[in-house]
């Protein structure tokens, strides 16, 4: 949630060292090449970069018909599972130069959550939401929060069993697994919320139609973005806004499309306060499977990124 801004030569220095002392080979890993955009099917990519802000030899690429940046390759769900477990929480500490987990975020997330449960309150109280579902929603900090706030029953789904095991001690009920395995059975609810975690997912789109399968005709979705627009302008820099822990960078139009196909329309979105992230509420509607960003949005998008490369900041 934070950003590290002290680039000074010394600092990076001391930074790749930590990084370097974790000892994770990021090359070893094992990695799937995709070969078809996930949002419009385009088999044309674009290379954009060829290292990320740790300086892991990770590739970033940008489809050349709808500009969806992607890490491709991209490494295995099994890879991720095992970067998830030993190694994401150490690496985004040593990145920062202070100790992240699942206990120091948690104050952090209270404040996500309220400013969170600001922005949706007139949808959730318009539409008497009784049940929600957390999706990648850790120790459950947000879910009790907004529980509260709302009076409403929630559930916590996180591939984490050590985060959820913090969840079920706050009384939630929680689901171990990752979406794409989930089976509810004809499970619906109310509100679904996917809180700083789609630029984590495998499968994007495939999960977003999932969500839109576990809400009802009144069904409410919250999903928020790295808006990776927002991530190389404040750095000046593509290579730092990219990140082995995101195998996707959405723009607000990439995202934006992706509702649209996927069966959502928004009813409201927010830039948040730390001008990084762009939150939406949907509503559900009929998939709009042909919806793309508009190709001069793309177009400028990639002469904006050969900008940033060659402009110092
Ligand atoms: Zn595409």
């Amino acid at each position: 949630m934070s950003q590290d801004n002290s680039n000074s030569p010394h600092n990076l220095a001391d930074r790749s060292q930590r990084i370097r002392e974790l000892g994770y080979d990021y090359c070893a890993q094992d990695k799937i090449r995709g070969l078809a955009c996930n949002l419009c099917g385009s088999t044309q990519h674009t290379l954009l970069t060829h290292i990320d802000r740790y300086g892991y030899k990770a590739t970033g690429a940008a489809c050349s018909a709808c500009g969806l940046v992607f890490l491709n390759p991209v490494m295995t769900r099994s890879a991720y599972g095992d970067f998830y477990s030993k190694t994401y929480r150490p690496l985004v500490s040593a990145y920062h130069n202070r100790l992240i987990n699942g206990e120091t975020i948690q104050a952090e997330q209270v404040e996500y959550a309220r400013s969170l449960a600001e922005f949706i309150k007139p949808w959730v109280k318009e539409r008497h939401t009784g049940t929600f579902l957390d999706i990648g929603g850790s120790t459950g900090v947000v879910a009790v929060e907004l529980a509260k706030i709302f009076s409403i029953k929630a559930t916590v789904l996180d591939p984490a069993a050590d985060e959820l095991d913090w969840a079920s001690k706050f009384g939630m009920e929680t689901i171990s697994g990752f979406l794409e395995d989930y089976n509810p059975e004809g499970r619906k609810f109310d509100l679904v919320i996917l809180c700083q975690t789609i630029d984590h997912l495998l499968d994007a789109s495939n999960s977003l139609h999932k969500i839109r399968s576990l809400l009802g005709p009144d069904g409410l979705f919250f999903v928020d973005i790295v808006d990776f627009r927002a991530a190389y302008l404040r750095q000046a820099s593509i290579e730092g806004a990219i990140k082995i822990d995101h195998p996707y960078y959405f723009t607000q139009e990439t995202v934006e499309a992706m509702l649209e196909r996927t069966g959502f329309s928004v009813l409201q979105k927010s830039y948040a306060a730390d001008h990084l992230h762009i939150g939406y509420i949907c509503a559900t509607k009929e998939a709009a499977p042909e919806a793309l960003p508009k190709p001069g949005v793309v177009r400028e998008f990639f002469r904006e990124i050969r900008y940033i490369q060659n402009t110092k900041s």
